[in-house]
Order: C-alpha cells, then sequence, then structure tokens
C-alpha cells in the first residue's frame, strides 16, 4: 500500500469488497470498519468508531501501538501475523496489512488496514506437524529394530567370524517382516496424501478371497500378540471379489489392529458373511474401550483421534482415513458401532463386483 485518501473508508468501495478493511486515527481510535470486518469480528461499524479497536487482545495492544506508530511515520507493514479476539470471544489468527492513511499533503492522519482470516491454514499447518511427528515416531520404532538386527548379525561376525545358519535364518525374518510393516505404512501414508491432494487411488482389481486375506492378516497379527484372542468366523469357506487385495488387506490390518490396540487383553472377532447375494460383510468387533459418542461422527477424518486415546495411546489418526477411502473406491460402505467402554464394532460392506 502506497497510503489512500481517508475518504475510501466512508465511501461505497470499503462497504463493498469482501475483505476485512479496518481504519484508525493518529491516536490508535477507530474510524472505519467495513461489513466484512464487522462479520469477521462480530461487532458493527456503529459500535467501534471512536473506540479502540476491541477486538486486538491486551497482551498485543503494546504491538499493536509499536505499528501504528510506524505507519504513521509513512511505512506500510505487511503481512504480519496477529491474534484477534472475535466478539464472541474466539481467537482468530489473521495476516494484517497495514499502511498510512493520507489526507492533507503527504503527512499521514491515520492508518488502514487490510485482515486476512489465516485460521484455517494455520490449522492446517499445526496438522502436518502433528502428523509428521506421529508418522515418524511410527516408524522409528520398526527402523530401529532392523538397525538392531544387523548391528547384532555384524558384532556376531566380527566376533566371532561367523553366524550360527539357525540364528541368522531368525534374525533375517525379523528383518523381512518389520521392512515388510515399514512399507505397508509408507504406503497407507502414499495413498492418504495422494486422497488429500483429490487424487483418487488406483485400485489393481483382482479376483480376490476375501476369507484367505483375513486369515492371513489375523495370523500374522496374532503371531505378535499374546493377551488377545483373534477369532475369525467366515460363513463360508470362501468370499471371492474383484478387488485390490493389497488396499483391502490394508483395510482389514488396520481394523484389527486397531481392535487389538485399543482394548485391555480379551477377544476380537472377525466375522465374514454374505449380506445379498452380491455382497459380503466384513465386521471387526473388540470388547475394549470404545469410542466417545461425540468422536463416533468424526473418526474417519484425517489425523482424528478420539478423546479417550489422545496422550493416552499412540497413534497418528490416518489409518481409518484410509480405510474409508478404499471401502468407497470399491463402492462399498464402512460403518462404527461403539459404546465407550464396552466394546466397538466396524462393519464394512463391500461390493463382490464391479
Ligand atoms: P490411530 O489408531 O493411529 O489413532 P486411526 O485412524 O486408525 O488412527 O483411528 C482413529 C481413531 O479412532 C483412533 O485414534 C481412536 O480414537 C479411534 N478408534 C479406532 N479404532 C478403535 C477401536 N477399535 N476402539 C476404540 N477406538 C478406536
Amino acid at each position: 500500500m502506497n497510503g489512500a485518501r481517508d475518504t475510501v473508508t466512508e465511501g461505497t468501495l470499503a462497504a463493498a469488497v469482501p475483505v476485512p478493511l479496518v481504519s484508525y486515527d493518529g491516536w490508535g481510535y477507530v474510524t472505519g470498519w467495513n461489513p466484512a470486518a464487522a462479520r469477521l469480528l462480530g461487532w458493527t461499524e456503529a459500535e467501534v468508531v471512536g473506540r479502540r479497536d476491541p477486538s486486538v487482545p491486551p497482551d498485543e495492544m503494546r504491538e499493536f501501538e509499536d505499528i501504528l506508530a510506524v505507519v504513521l511515520r509513512g511505512e506500510t507493514v505487511e503481512g504480519l501475523e496477529v491474534n484477534r479476539c472475535a466478539r464472541c470471544g474466539e481467537q482468530v489468527a489473521l495476516s494484517l496489512t497495514i499502511g498510512p492513511l493520507l489526507s492533507r499533503g503527504d503527512t499521514p492522519s491515520g492508518a488502514i488496514g487490510i485482515l486476512t482470516d489465516i485460521s484455517e491454514h494455520k490449522r492446517v499447518e499445526e496438522e502436518k506437524d502433528a502428523f509428521l511427528v506421529a508418522v515418524t515416531h511410527d516408524l522409528k520404532t520398526p527402523l530401529m529394530v532392523v538397525r538392531g538386527v544387523g548391528q547384532f548379525l555384524l558384532r556376531r561376525l566380527r566376533t566371532e567370524g561367523t553366524v550360527d545358519r539357525a540364528e541368522l535364518e531368525r534374525q533375517l525374518e525379523q528383518v523381512v517382516e518389520t521392512s515388510g510393516n515399514i512399507t505397508s505404512s509408507l504406503n497407507g501414508l502414499i495413498d492418504v496424501t495422494r486422497i488429500h491432494l483429490g487424487r483418487s487411488l488406483e485400485l489393481e482389481r483382482r479376483d480376490t478371497d476375501l476369507v484367505t486375506l483375513v486369515r492371513r492378516v489375523v495370523a500374522e497379527q496374532q503371531t505378535r500378540v499374546r493377551d488377545h484372542q483373534i477369532d475369525v468366523e467366515a460363513t463360508e469357506p470362501a468370499f471371492v471379489g474383484n478387488w485390490d487385495s493389497f488396499r483391502l488387506e490394508r483395510v482389514i490390518s488396520n481394523l484389527v489392529a486397531n481392535a487389538v490396540k485399543y482394548s485391555p487383553p480379551g477377544r476380537v472377532t472377525v466375522r465374514i458373511a454374505r449380506e445379498r447375494p452380491d455382497w459380503v460383510l466384513l465386521a471387526v468387533r473388540d470388547e475394549g474401550i470404545g469410542i466417545p459418542r461425540a468422536d463416533v461422527p468424526r473418526i474417519f477424518e484425517r489425523f482424528y483421534r478420539a478423546q479417550n486415546v489422545i496422550g493416552v495411546i499412540p497413534g497418528s489418526g490416518i489409518g481409518l482415513a484410509g480405510v474409508r477411502q478404499i471401502v468407497e473406491q470399491h463402492g462399498g460402505t464402512v460403518e462404527v458401532d461403539s459404546r465407550e467402554g464396552q466394546g466397538t464394532t466396524f462393519v464394512v460392506r463391500l461390493p463382490t463386483d464391479r
């Protein structure tokens, strides 16, 4: 901004622009407050003109006065991140660009500021940070396992010149399994990022038997958990559909892993049944901590985690977002039925032909 004549605040221009504009006199009192500013901050122009800006929080008043002093010397301050308090009490993160208002000659008689709401932008930034922390945390443990095995084998080789064949086989199996887990976490991450960018997943469909897939995931997870008994109940020996088997495996794996993770030792049941002639139902039931009623509607959102797990059980909140995307892209649905303190059942319905 190079300075504007102060008539602009009284004119139709300021009233018409959809951008929040606020002007001040040389003493910092409000002289103009357009309708967009009123919508953003809650006060009407009549309520604030002639007063100190009520949206400036007390702890930012000093800084605001310093900025005004700079502007009144003829300078423009651009894109400054500030907090403002709306009339309802809510804090809004804003970007403020403020420049001198010139009336007679070149001496500024006041200042005019443009406010841009950046709360959403900030929220997404914070989400991304939290996500990065969670993901790096999730990947760190398996990577440490792989590194640990490598170091162990190296040490053995260097000190003893050889490693027992059975021992080597056992260690290498662990490397293969753990690196497989890292790969599937990364694939999940890539899918979720793709979804976020508005791109759909490219499904690689082929004839897939859901019962085989479920038994494989359950057997793999059962080797890692001792205190949970994971049962599979299938009403028919096989349920074949035209599905992306890797993606579906991730769906099952996520649901079963969550059922274990969010339950005290106990029973988890995976049920597979035919619903209608060309639809199959997959239900994963646990007797765990459940999901608070208020959180249930948002549980499939990216990064969303329920109140009863935040800070208690680690996680990144992306698994279910991926589950929903994969199931819906197969033309199916996923629902949850949960009671806090009693247990949760996730129900996936999939058409066998598409
Ligand atoms: P993560 O488990 O990494 O947090 P998810 O996207 O898999 O992320 O799950 C999102 C949230 O849904 C979890 O944080 C948890 O609050 C809730 N949740 C998912 N499955 C269960 C379950 N079986 N029992 C209770 N809460 C669950």
